[in-house]
């Protein structure tokens, strides 16, 4: 389905596309269709003729960022456990309040994370949660885009997997993958990770996925020790996920954090994806994901804030910042990740991680995402006539979100002067307020908690 919107020309100073080489265009316009695509972007001077609005900004204009990997419907949990080891946040924090959580809960809480993600330039998010047709009235209603991908876990008093995998099954053939306004929504299935699911329901999942040309979204390997009976067993988690058959299905995988060679060729070889979340496996102290090596792979990787209550931001500009920092102290190496390979990894990176090529680049054909970064900022204090390598560096290095003004999605509106045009973000604010008030329950304490392993000291 594609709304008709009025066809719009924006021209700026500055327009960064996002292609394989981070070019930087000087004087330079996106042109938007009325069905929500863009159908040209090039130099002023290159410009077909044009019989459509015009509207000229002040700064540069970017593809919407991806956000490849979050729960952003656990903004009514912020701040909860934030130092626990995983395990033990998991256990102690997150799923005692998740058991008290309600569809209205989960969809307070998508909606405030939809407009600060916005707010934030990211206009895709793939995320993994329960609820998924409350996330999506959420995100539809702050006009955002998402990977839905409905949380599959196998835990005492929950509902067993095959249900919650027959559910998905059934609404994706009931609605198809992609749904909504200009295909905003996108149904996937989300398996938690091989530490809460025996081997027979990821077999099933792969299964279910690959019939349907499903995501698969799932988190691998995030800490050394949790999962160590897979890794007894299987040898390392990719063994296990081999063995059942998932690494066939179009795979995401979030955190990767702990991968051997051999891991990571398993991956390259099945064309698996990664959803990469520096800030995240920082907080937690889960390790550093070996970035350069999987680049160097040829995997795909996309940039993942994870949820607002293990980050705690949803700030995929921060994130690309953060992947460049880590990279380059693990590696001794300030040429391991460039300011334009950060940027790019947030964009049409994390596009292809989601197997998606209609987002994450400003080329035409693809969807009219943009954002708009305000240039009346000391980040860029010494001006857009610097070299390419310069205004780049300024935008990942100094500059980061606050600098974002203006968003479309599919050419709509929906941030302007760094607000949401479509929600009320106070009364957003307000809703999960009172969230948070009902799901409060007894504070973990971490000292009783082992840092080592999941068992209480
Ligand atoms: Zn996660």
């Amino acid at each position: 389905m594609e709304a008709k919107r009025a066809p719009l020309r924006l021209r700026a100073p500055i327009v960064i596309p996002c292609d394989n080489t981070c070019t930087v265009l000087r004087d330079a316009v996106v042109d938007i269709g009325a069905d929500g695509r863009i159908k040209n972007v090039s130099t002023a001077d290159d410009a077909p003729a044009w019989t459509g609005g015009v509207r000229t900004m002040s700064g540069i204009l970017l593809p919407g960022l991806v956000n490849a990997h979050a729960h952003s419907s656990m903004s009514v949990l912020r701040g909860r456990g934030g130092d626990l080891p995983l395990i033990s946040w998991l256990q102690e924090a997150m799923w005692p309040a998740e058991a008290l959580m309600t569809a209205a809960d989960i969809r307070a809480g998508s909606l405030l994370s939809s407009i600060e993600m916005l707010r934030n330039g990211v206009t895709t998010t793939s995320e993994m949660y329960f609820h998924v047709d409350q996330q999506a009235e959420a995100v539809l209603q702050a006009g955002g885009r998402a990977v839905l991908a409905e949380a599959v876990l196998d835990l005492p008093g929950q509902e067993p997997w095959r249900a919650v995998v027959d559910r998905i099954s059934s609404r994706i053939d009931a609605t198809g993958l992609r749904l909504g306004p200009d295909e905003r929504i996108e149904f996937a299935y989300g398996p938690h990770s091989a530490y809460v699911l025996p081997p027979e329901a990821l077999r099933t999942v792969g299964e279910h996925a690959r019939t349907r040309g499903a995501l698969v979204h799932i988190h691998l390997a995030e800490t050394e020790l949790e999962d160590q009976a897979q890794r007894a067993l299987f040898g390392s988690v990719p063994a296990l996920l081999e063995s059942v058959g998932l690494l066939e299905s179009r795979l995401l995988v979030a955190h990767a954090v702990h991968l051997s060679d051999a891991d990571i060729g398993l991956l390259t070889g099945a064309g698996v994806a990664v959803a990469h979340c520096p800030s995240s496996n920082a907080k937690l102290g889960s390790g550093v994901m070996r970035l350069s090596a999987l680049r160097a792979a040829g995997v795909p990787v996309g940039l993942g804030t994870d949820g607002p209550a293990s980050n705690d931001r949803l700030d995929l500009l921060g994130e690309a910042r953060t992947a460049a920092l880590l990279a380059r102290v693990t590696s001794q190496d300030p040429t391991a990740v460039t300011a334009a390979d950060a940027l790019l990894l947030a964009t049409r990176g994390g596009a292809a991680a989601l197997g998606r090529d209609d987002i994450g680049a400003l080329e035409a054909g693809r969807w009219a995402d943009l954002v708009h970064i305000g240039v009346d900022d000391p980040a860029f204090a010494t001006g857009l006539d610097v070299p390419d390598e310069e205004l780049v560096a300024n935008l990942v290095w100094a500059a980061g979100s606050r600098t974002v003004t203006d968003v479309w999605v599919a050419g709509e509106v929906v941030v302007a002067g760094s607000e949401s045009v479509r929600v009320d973000r106070r009364q957003a604010q307000a809703d999960v307020t009172a969230a948070a008030s009902r799901l409060r329950v007894p504070a973990p304490s971490s000292a009783t908690s082992c840092r080592c392993c999941t068992r209480s000291r």
